[in-house]
This record gives structure tokens, C-alpha cells and sequence, in this order.
């Protein structure tokens, strides 16, 4: 077993409330420590927002994914430390999320401006005509926006 395949394996591990994104994808996984040649592995994730009630679930299915590989020994450290931010999530990541109907957070070079957190594309049609109507979607992450131009609703992921 090397670090790729344990990287591989977690590629499996999807993001509970998001099943077309992968714990790698989110850049939940921060760190993995593995001794070649060693039957123990230690995996370190940081937790996505504090409100997702979603760290726990994705802790034993990263747990469960790195033993199937046959470590003997598994840890799953998560590091409160490490402050998560959409800024982590692949540019691959942001457009697959936005083909699965839910506006990714958009990419700050430094500071989030007022316009850019107002201007979210619809992915649906793609118009950023948008507007806010809740802060709080089916989950602390999301909020719920409307688009003007096809009369729908959407959800956005939130950026952090
Ligand atoms: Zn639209």
C-alpha cells in the first residue's frame, strides 16, 4: 500500500450532502501520514463548516474506506485547527457542483467583495441575475437564491 492508493481510496469517499464531490475534491483531507511498507495509516481531514452535521459520517466512511485497503491501523484525526474555506474546493469541483444544480462559492483572490458575493451565477441558465432569499438552504452551508431570468430557485453554496 503507498499514499496514492489511500489517496485513491478516498476518492470514493463522497461529501454526505453532495454525492458528485469526494472528501479530496472538498480538500477535506489535508494530510495523510503512512509509513511505507507499515500496516498503519493515519488520515487528517478538517471539518467543513461547523454546522454540517456531516463530520462524523464522513470520519468512519474515511475510516472505513483507508481499512478496506487492509491497514491494520487507521486513524482519523480531525484537525479543528486548519480553518476549512471554499477556497479549497479543486476549480473542478466548483463546476461539478454547479452541474449537480448548486452554485459553487466563487473563487476570492484575497478578500470577498459585497459584488462578488451578490453576483452568483444561476445554474440553471446561467444568468447572474440572482438575488438572496434565504441565508439558510436545506443546510447551514447553503443559502437559497432565486434566479430572475428562469424564475427558479437554487441553492449556493456558501463561501467561507
Ligand atoms: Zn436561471
Amino acid at each position: 500500500m503507498t499514499t496514492a492508493d489511500i489517496w485513491a481510496a478516498l476518492e470514493s469517499v463522497k461529501d454526505p450532502e453532495i454525492p458528485v464531490l469526494s472528501v479530496v475534491d472538498m480538500g477535506i483531507v489535508t494530510a495523510i501520514s503512512h509509513q511505507e511498507g507499515g500496516d498503519a495509516a493515519t488520515v487528517t481531514m478538517t471539518p467543513t463548516f461547523v454546522g454540517c452535521p456531516a463530520i462524523d459520517m464522513m470520519k468512519k466512511d474515511i475510516y472505513n474506506a483507508v481499512k478496506s485497503l487492509g491497514f491494520a491501523s487507521v486513524e482519523v484525526v480531525v484537525d479543528m485547527d486548519t480553518v476549512w474555506s471554499s477556497d479549497r474546493m479543486t476549480p473542478d469541483a466548483k463546476a461539478r457542483l454547479e452541474k449537480f444544480g448548486i452554485a459553487p462559492p466563487p473563487t476570492a483572490d484575497g478578500e470577498l467583495t459585497a459584488e462578488m458575493l451578490d453576483r452568483v451565477r444561476c445554474p440553471h441558465c446561467g444568468s447572474t441575475d440572482t438575488t438572496l432569499r434565504s441565508a439558510f438552504g436545506s443546510t447551514l452551508c447553503r443559502a437559497i437564491r432565486f434566479c430572475f431570468s428562469c424564475k427558479q430557485g437554487f441553492e449556493q453554496f456558501k463561501p467561507l
